[in-house]
């Protein structure tokens, strides 16, 4: 019996933010910008890999909360170590990670809020929760304006939509690259176990968003806890949902994720759920723009079969999985 691609996790501690950034500057392969420095004057850096001019590209980000999302930092770097050199991954993953670096680019912000990871809040040095200030999800989303406009709010939006020089290093990087995806990972509650996405754009993305989900279930050994897809007009300010609202070099927008891998986690469960989880973002956008037969995660649905977790066929047919309320009952440790 064949295993769907999977990235195992790892364990670690958090670091001074300076030795992180050092680590990340480490990272071979990648090309690194000082995109600025945060409201409380810490350095953040954008990465890019592969031919961004002439390949589509495909865009991760992690912490822009801060607090127990630090880790986020971590597992969002750690693979693009894998992105690099899969080697020491198993062969399925590698494979896959070496055929998508054939036709895309990436670029990565492992540490979008470095003041959160400092001061352990979620906000930045302004106390914004920088998932409330991005802009409209124009042309038919949501609002900046309709997030909590009060100050001492754990989501204040800020006093004006991006008015923190955190979003505006994201916006500009995202508008300069044009990505064809677009993720952003987080690890909700400190005690939440267990991962969901938000996905915005749903009806138009539907049945990638579909794949997706099956995918990483199979993977992982689990199905989602929790309140996947997203409704666009929902929730204003999030960084999902403005760059699902961008236009991508393909002329369409870009297919977007909000991620989030159990805070309660120990962080090598978190870290496995949040690397395969953008593995598989990047396979099922892949299978959304590669013409036929390419794509990847079509071809490991075809060998896969049904969605089996330890053992037992999912109850969450691909219809369920696009609703809200469904369970994540099991998990076996591998
Ligand atoms: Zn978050």
């Amino acid at each position: 019996v064949k295993t769907p691609p999977a990235i195992p996790g790892f364990t670690f501690e958090k670091k001074p933010y300076a030795d992180l950034v050092t680590d990340f500057l480490a990272i071979p392969g990648w090309t690194a910008e000082l995109l600025g420095l945060s409201t409380d004057g810490h350095e953040i850096y954008g990465f890019t890999y592969g031919d961004t001019a002439n390949r589509p590209v495909m865009h991760v980000q992690g912490n822009v909360h801060g607090l127990h999302e630090w880790r986020t930092c971590y597992w969002v770097s750690k693979f693009m170590e894998y992105l690099h050199n899969p080697a020491g991954l198993a062969s399925d993953t590698a494979a896959a990670i070496e055929d998508l670096k054939t036709r895309y680019s990436f670029s990565f912000i492992p540490a979008c809020n470095p003041d959160g990871y400092v001061s352990n809040v979620y906000q930045n040095g302004n106390g914004v929760n920088l998932n409330r200030n991005f802009g409209d999800s124009a042309p038919a989303g949501a609002k900046w304006e309709w997030g909590p406009a009060d100050p001492a709010h754990a989501q204040y939006r800020g006093p004006s939509a991006f008015s923190e020089v955190e979003t505006q290093y994201i916006r500009d990087r995202v508008i300069a690259l044009r990505p064809v995806s677009f993720m952003d990972t987080h690890t909700w509650s400190a005690e939440r176990q267990g991962f969901t996405s938000l996905i915005s754009r749903v009806a138009e993305h539907e049945p990638l968003v579909s794949e997706f989900h099956t995918e990483l279930m199979k993977a992982v050994g689990m199905w989602p806890d929790g309140d996947a897809p997203h409704n666009l007009n929902e929730s204003s300010g999030l960084a999902g949902n403005w760059g699902s609202a961008t236009v991508s070099s393909q002329g369409k927008t870009p297919i977007s994720i909000t991620f989030e891998s159990g805070g309660g986690w120990p962080v090598e469960r978190q870290s496995h759920v949040g690397m395969t989880a953008i593995l598989y973002h990047m396979l099922s956008v892949d299978a959304a723009l590669a013409p036929p037969p390419s794509p990847l995660i079509t071809g490991i649905t075809r060998a896969w079969g049904p969605v089996m977790v330890n053992g037992l066929e999912s109850p969450v047919t691909r219809v369920d999985v696009m609703q809200s309320g469904y369970l994540m009952p099991i998990w076996t440790a591998p």
